[in-house]
């Protein structure tokens, strides 16, 4: 798939006659900060403490419900336990420190790039993110400063988390343009459907174990294999 094809096939779907990008929606994990294996690892930890069976890989599956979506269903599923508001948020605090044993990670190789061709374009840049978590959060004002616009749509901010479009949709409206004037920047299949479903032009970059087949099939409009390659297809997609 080309860039054009791309372009044309979205232009044709969304029923609109040119295509202007005026906002940019950017997921957290596995976007901007290179912190799924440390969550998956975290989750597992959480888990199996909890005597609840599950795999390292299934999270990334789940990457984009909130915490305590995540926290609820595997309860469910594992022991049978529905568990309240409180109880969801106290296992997920439980994770949040499991995470943070595991140590620092770094930014995804070429986001800056990205983040730099939008700001550079006039494009303003909304963190669109599922996570609920302070310790990831907190950083994103800190390493990312200007480079993102201060606008963010947290998983303390929705009912429903991804695939639900509400986080989205509520990304596009603080951007305050058509959703048709929005691009979504994805990893995860969960996300990539709830950009598609927002009505955005939805981007997937392959940055964790998810191949870029299952991001078509999620609903990406194109997908690439690194951050940088994406900086690269930018100005051609921003330029029209
Ligand atoms: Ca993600």
């Amino acid at each position: 798939m080309t860039l054009q094809e791309a372009i044309a096939g979205y232009m044709r779907y969304a029923g609109i006659k040119e295509m202007h990008v005026a906002a940019a929606l950017i997921d957290c994990d596995g976007v901007l900060f290179d912190t799924m294996k440390n969550h998956t690892r975290a989750w597992v930890k959480l888990m199996q403490k909890n005597g609840i069976k599950c795999s390292r890989d299934e999270f990334y599956l789940y990457e984009g419900m909130t915490g305590t979506e995540i926290v609820k269903k595997k309860f469910k599923e594992g022991v049978g336990k529905v568990l309240t508001d409180d109880e969801a948020r106290a296992l997920y605090g439980v994770k949040g420190r499991y995470f943070l044993e595991l140590g620092a990670t770094g930014k995804v190789n070429g986001i800056d790039r990205v983040l730099d061709v939008l700001r550079q374009a006039g494009v303003p840049r909304i963190v669109v993110t599922g996570s609920q978590q302070p310790s990831v959060l907190d950083r994103i004002d800190v390493e990312f400063a200007d480079l993102l616009s201060p606008e963010r749509v947290t998983g303390n901010d929705v009912r429903h988390g991804k695939p639900n479009p509400e986080p989205y949709l509520k990304g596009v409206a603080k951007a305050g343009v058509p959703a048709s004037q929005c691009i979504v920047v994805e990893n995860a299949p969960l996300g990539v459907q709830a950009g598609h479903a927002a009505g955005c032009f939805t981007i997937a970059v392959t940055t964790g174990p998810i191949s870029e087949k299952e991001l078509y099939k999620a609903g990406a409009d194109i997908v690439y294999p690194s951050m940088d390659a994406l900086a690269d297809a930018l100005p051609e997609l921003l330029n029209r």
